[in-house]
């Protein structure tokens, strides 16, 4: 998908002016494109129609061309089709928080309910995983291993006692050993049936959940999001979680998950190892699926006049808990399309004269030195930058034509702007405190 819309777009970056034709013409390839991707058709549809609303007589903004305000609004809308923001589970106010997962069998609930569970361990939370899938005889075997890896309590009564009193006194073994969040692994099948929601519906009445989050295949792109729509309209769910988008080249179901069901994808699965679960930031998976480095900065530059609501944006960028490598190159763009990075920061409440700041500007060929290395980095290496040995320091440099001193430079950085993040978490804290006091 993202080759396709890119070279329509070349088609466009020529062009001066941009009329209703070229709009038309734009838009029918955008169409194709986002069909071939497996987009639902009437998503497409309603897509192409505002993109087109919005793009014949818009104002062109300062200093972008005709072309690149298209795209933008392509961006924009994407970004909109997929939730607009971040949406994340509702925590209850009465421990425990009942979070149970359904979806068809493959789908990958099991993981995920014990990537969830490591995630939410890892920001503090005392989870219980739930085994109420009693039909595999493995699946409760399956989340027993999960848990002994990451060393989080699995509720299981064995595969005779039926889910709806499992999920019943998991809850109530939650409640006196104190883990205030319940993951609940449910049973799955080939294909919807009744006997199935039967099941789910009983369990979310006995334990009233407060998040139902649907797990869905992102490889199986429509028929995923038909599914969804079903569990939905029969049993009520809350979210989604997309798994699998690591092996997932089209984004299809990722693109029309949320305006078929209205429901809003919470997580997205990016492999198989327990650390693979990440927020879902609608915003960065438009960008994704454009897949328009180039192109992006483009406007990026365009839209540097700074206004109070991008500082509110990189606040909660910054906000955002596990900042990583990958956080740090998109915040580096962000950056880069606001402008100079001191006049950014003046209007942060607080900030004004860090001096390490000196340290993280960096220029238009550095910036791509930094796109090249950390794209030469494994995942896992993104996430986790102090795994990387001097071998591995040896082959990114290699792989992104830089020197191990770039990479070192670039892991300073990093570093430093890690540092500068929890400074300025710890000053807003302050400022919130002092604005609740007076
Ligand atoms: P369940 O039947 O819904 O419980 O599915 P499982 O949790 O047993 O997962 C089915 C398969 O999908 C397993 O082999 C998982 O390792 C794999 N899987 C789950 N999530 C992901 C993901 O995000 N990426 C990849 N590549 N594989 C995944
Ligand atoms: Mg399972």
């Amino acid at each position: 998908l993202a080759e396709r819309l890119q070279n329509t777009f070349k088609k466009l970056k020529g062009k001066g002016k941009l009329d209703e034709k070229d709009v038309d013409e734009a838009m029918r390839e955008v169409r194709v494109a986002l069909l071939e991707a497996d987009v639902n058709y009437k998503v497409v549809k309603d897509f192409v129609k505002k993109v087109k609303e919005r793009a014949i007589g818009a104002e062109v903004l300062g200093s972008l061309t005709p072309g690149q305000q298209v795209i933008k609004i392509v961006n924009d809308e994407l970004t909109e089709l997929m939730g607009g923001t971040q949406s994340k589970i509702t925590i209850s106010s009465k421990p425990p928080t009942v979070v149970m997962l359904v979806g068809l069998q493959g789908a990958g609930k099991t993981t995920t309910v014990g990537k969830l569970g490591n995630q939410l361990r890892k920001q503090g939370r005392r989870p219980l995983l739930v085994a109420a899938d009693v039909y595999r005889p493995a699946a409760i075997k399956q989340l027993k291993v999960l848990g002994e890896q990451l060393n989080i309590p699995v509720f299981s009564l064995g595969d005779k006692t039926n889910p709806v009193d499992i999920a019943k006194a998991a809850v109530e073994h939650a409640k006196s050993y104190g883990n205030d969040m319940v993951l609940i692994d449910t049973a799955g099948r080939l294909h919807i049936n009744e006997e199935l929601m039967e099941e789910l519906k009983n369990i979310k009445e006995s334990v009233k959940p407060h998040e139902i989050l649907f797990v869905m295949d992102a490889t199986t792109g429509q028929d995923a999001v038909n599914v969804a729509k079903t569990f939905d309209e029969q049993l009520g769910i809350d979210g989604v979680i997309i798994t699998k988008l690591d092996g997932d080249t089209r984004g299809g179901a990722a693109l029309s998950v949320k305006a078929v069901t209205g429901k809003p994808i919470k997580f997205v699965g990016m492999g198989e190892k327990l650390d693979a679960l990440e927020p879902f930031f609608p915003d960065r998976m438009a960008s994704r699926i454009l897949g328009m480095g180039d192109v992006l900065s483009l406007i990026e530059k365009a839209q540097s006049t700074l206004d109070a609501n991008k500082a509110r944006e990189l606040q909660q960028k910054i906000k955002s808990q596990d900042y990583n490598l990958e956080d740090f190159l998109e915040q580096m763009r962000q950056v880069r399309k606001m402008g100079p990075l001191d006049q950014i920061l003046g209007m942060l409440p607080g900030m004004g004269n860090l001096k390490q700041l000196k340290d993280v500007q960096v220029d238009e060929k550095e910036m791509l030195h930094i796109e090249a290395i950390i794209q030469s980095m494994t995942p896992e290496e993104r996430r986790n930058p102090s795994i990387i040995k001097d071998s591995r320091k040896k082959r990114i440099a290699k792989g992104s034509g830089t020197k191990v001193s770039d990479v070192n430079k670039l892991l300073k950085q990093f570093d430093q702007t890690k540092k500068m993040m929890k400074q300025m978490m710890g000053m807003e804290k302050m400022l919130k405190k002092r604005k609740g006091g007076g």
